[in-house]
């Protein structure tokens, strides 16, 4: 049970990965300011959690089952809840779901739905009105770079997480009447169950029903510059923990959050171009035109960095007063001749037309690879 003036935090999905972490990074508090309540759909899988917990379970750290697709699941986990009180509900549960569209059945997209989607809806429902009756909370949804700019080949996963920003900006709004915050945690790449499930999963599939070359395009193309990427640019469950933690021990918590900011321009390129066309025909480039590119290019980078990438995209940083970390990634834009640049400390929205390329300097100023990606024919 929660001690005098220790938050309750709920998180949902704590058998492994980002919530095993946030769990374990939130129990063992050094100031023990909260009580994390890990759930789970098995609890024969607490194994792992117990272990990293260490001495924080069953003082700071308690554990309940909880499935996030069935409502009955999700009421009697806050109805064993001392008073139904929840300070801080973490909505970390997710699966998912990549491949050629024509091989994936209807079933198992709604599956992706029902738990990134509806399961959050659910957890929120259930936890919502009471702070709302109190004047106070804090809801935090994982969502994913994913759900602001779609990549080829994680369509059903990235429509998730788009209907879960959406469904996010527009109850933030009317929560900040009632003082409660609703902040959005969007890593890039992870390294979790997710990412080897994930390519466990394709190399096993035989992908029915699609073409050939769209099989050859995933498999031989996609697949080998995702790995690459998970493996030069990939985060660990800590990095987004920590993250989360600043996110709710900020004075005022920034609505989203992208822990990784070498995602800054790719998110970017949505802004910079109102016709869409930029973001489509860079990624197009990049996969259909770059791919042995990228490749090399990504190699290079691990041997450059001996690595330590990975370590350099912790994530932006949260100070007491909210404002940013010095962490600044840089944008410019370049087209017919002329140069927009911006210097952004997160996102960067940019006002661009026409075609040109994009290129972009990491937030490290001692790395000086550049990415230079064209969308001139
Ligand atoms: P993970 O597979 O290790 O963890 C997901 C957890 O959710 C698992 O413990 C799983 O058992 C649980 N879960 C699945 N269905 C559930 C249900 N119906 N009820 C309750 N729990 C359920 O993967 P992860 O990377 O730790 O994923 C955590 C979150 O981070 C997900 O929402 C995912 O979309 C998001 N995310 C992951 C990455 C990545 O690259 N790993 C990137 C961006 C966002």
């Amino acid at each position: 049970m929660a001690g005098a003036g220790q938050k309750v935090v709920l998180i949902t999905g704590c058998s492994s990965g980002i919530g095993l972490r946030m769990a374990v990074m939130l129990a063992q508090d050094e100031q023990r300011r909260y009580h994390v309540i890990a759930t789970m759909r098995n609890l024969q899988r607490k194994d792992k959690l117990v272990e990293a917990a260490g001495e924080a379970y069953g003082k700071t750290l308690s554990l309940a089952v909880l499935d996030v697709c069935s409502d009955d699941s999700v009421k009697q986990c806050i109805d064993g809840i001392k008073d139904r009180h929840v300070d801080v509900l973490i909505n970390n549960a997710g699966i998912g779901l990549v491949g050629p569209l024509e091989s994936i059945p209807v079933e198992e997209m709604k599956n992706v739905f029902e738990t990134n989607f509806f399961g959050v809806i659910r957890m929120v429902k259930e936890v919502m009105p009471d702070m709302k009756r109190r004047r106070g909370g804090h809801i935090i949804v994982v969502s994913s770079v994913m759900g602001l700019q779609g990549v080829v080949f994680n369509d059903v996963y990235a429509a998730s997480k788009f209907a879960m920003e959406g469904f996010c900006e527009c109850l933030a709004v009317q929560l900040l009447k009632f003082n409660v915050t609703l902040s959005m945690i969007e890593p890039g790449p992870v390294h979790t169950e997710f990412e080897s499930k994930m390519v466990q999963d394709v190399r096993q599939k035989e992908f029915p029903g699609t073409d050939p070359e769209t099989v050859h395009y995933f498999k031989n193309v996609y697949l080998p510059s995702s790995v690459d990427i998970f493996e030069t640019l990939g985060q660990t469950p800590d990095d987004i923990a920590r993250c989360t933690k600043n996110v709710i021990e900020a004075s005022s918590p920034r609505f989203r959050n992208l822990t990784n900011p070498w995602y800054t321009p790719i998110v970017a390129l949505k802004y910079a171009d109102e016709t869409g066309g930029l973001s489509v025909h860079a990624f197009y480039h990049m996969l259909f035109n770059l791919g042995p590119l990228m490749h090399i290019s990504m190699k290079a980078m691990q041997y450059l960095t001996c690595g330590c990438l990975r370590k350099r995209t912790g994530c932006f940083s949260t100070p007491k007063n909210g404002l940013a970390s010095p962490l600044v990634s840089t944008v410019s834009l370049q087209f017919r001749g002329s140069c927009l640049r911006s210097s952004d400390r997160y996102s960067t929205a940019l006002v661009w037309r026409g075609s040109g390329g994009v290129t972009w300097s990491p937030p490290s100023s001692r790395i000086t690879t550049k990415f230079h990606m064209s969308t001139d024919g």
